[in-house]
């Protein structure tokens, strides 16, 4: 293997190391675009041994987003973040991080067209030194970025400001996704109930409050999701009808997973009863 090799093997590696997000199992991940929509992101595998969920964000920089609320949305009190307001909070965000954002795609690019482009073609000459230099300008440039919007937002947090901002301006991979840690201390204190119901049309967001609904209603605890969906104008009932079901079989209340004679507990949903047709 070359050292060219090498490199971007590593540069592969690390990278995708940085769009990985390790959180507690039951955590909720969101993907958004430009803080305008979020839809409810499945967790890219789980690390049953250590119980932690394992999301990843979009791959290109710009213009995804991912947040990841280690809370269990079931709990987690509801605030007084209205719809209303979550709404314009999302689209500060957006605002704000668009320019790291857009940093992180150029510096995307560049690492991963550019420069192998430049590399292969003109290799001896000063255009590879050219490239690095651009590569290194542009991660400085990043890392300026982060620094202000950081200071301007999280005044005191100042020894994390510094450590980010040396990793931003070496470590190219970090650069690219600099705006991760903004949009995550930013959305830290929203509710992830409150992205599902912003956007509850969308089949991935409706599939996960219809999921969390039956949960309330099999643990008899309805109260805060209830509200929230009367705030969003939802109606719930339709996600605890039974399905059509034979005489022997049951379903699974939470996932509606259907099964026959046999067990009376859901694989996959842990202690979960299995409920016959009620009509
Ligand atoms: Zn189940």
């Amino acid at each position: 293997m070359t050292d060219a090799q090498t490199f971007y093997l590593l540069l592969a590696a690390f990278y995708l190391y940085e769009c990985l997000s390790f959180a507690p199992s039951g955590s909720q991940a969101f993907a958004g675009k430009g803080g305008k929509i979020w839809r409810w992101r499945e967790p890219a595998f789980h690390l049953s041994g250590a119980h932690k969920e394992v999301f990843c964000a979009p791959i290109i920089p710009w213009p995804g987003l991912l947040s990841v609320f280690p809370t269990n949305p079931a709990t987690a009190p509801i605030g007084p973040l209205s719809l209303h307001h979550l709404r314009k909070r999302s689209l500060l965000l957006g605002k704000i991080t668009a320019p790291l954002r857009e940093l992180g795609l150029l510096l995307f690019l560049h690492y991963f067209l550019v420069f192998p482009i430049v590399y292969y073609y003109y290799l001896g000459t000063i255009w590879v030194i050219v490239a690095i230099l651009m590569g290194e300008l542009l991660a400085l440039i990043t890392a300026c970025r982060f620094y202000c919007i950081h200071k301007r937002l999280f005044p005191e947090a100042k020894g994390e400001r510094r450590i980010e901002t040396f990793f931003n301006a070496f470590f190219p991979w970090h650069s690219m996704r600099a705006s991760d840690l903004i949009v995550r201390k930013m959305t830290a204190t929203w509710n992830p109930l409150i992205l599902l119901a912003g956007d509850a049309q969308h089949p991935k967001n409706t599939r996960q409050l219809a999921r969390l609904w039956r949960e309330a209603t099999y643990a008899n605890d309805t109260t805060g999701l209830a509200s929230l969906l009367d705030l969003a104008d939802i109606d719930p009932a339709p996600w605890n009808r039974p399905p059509g079901l034979d005489a022997d079989q049951k379903f699974c209340p939470i996932c509606r997973t259907i099964y026959d004679a046999g067990p009376t507990t859901c694989v996959d949903c842990r202690g979960v009863s299995l409920q016959g047709n009620q009509s």
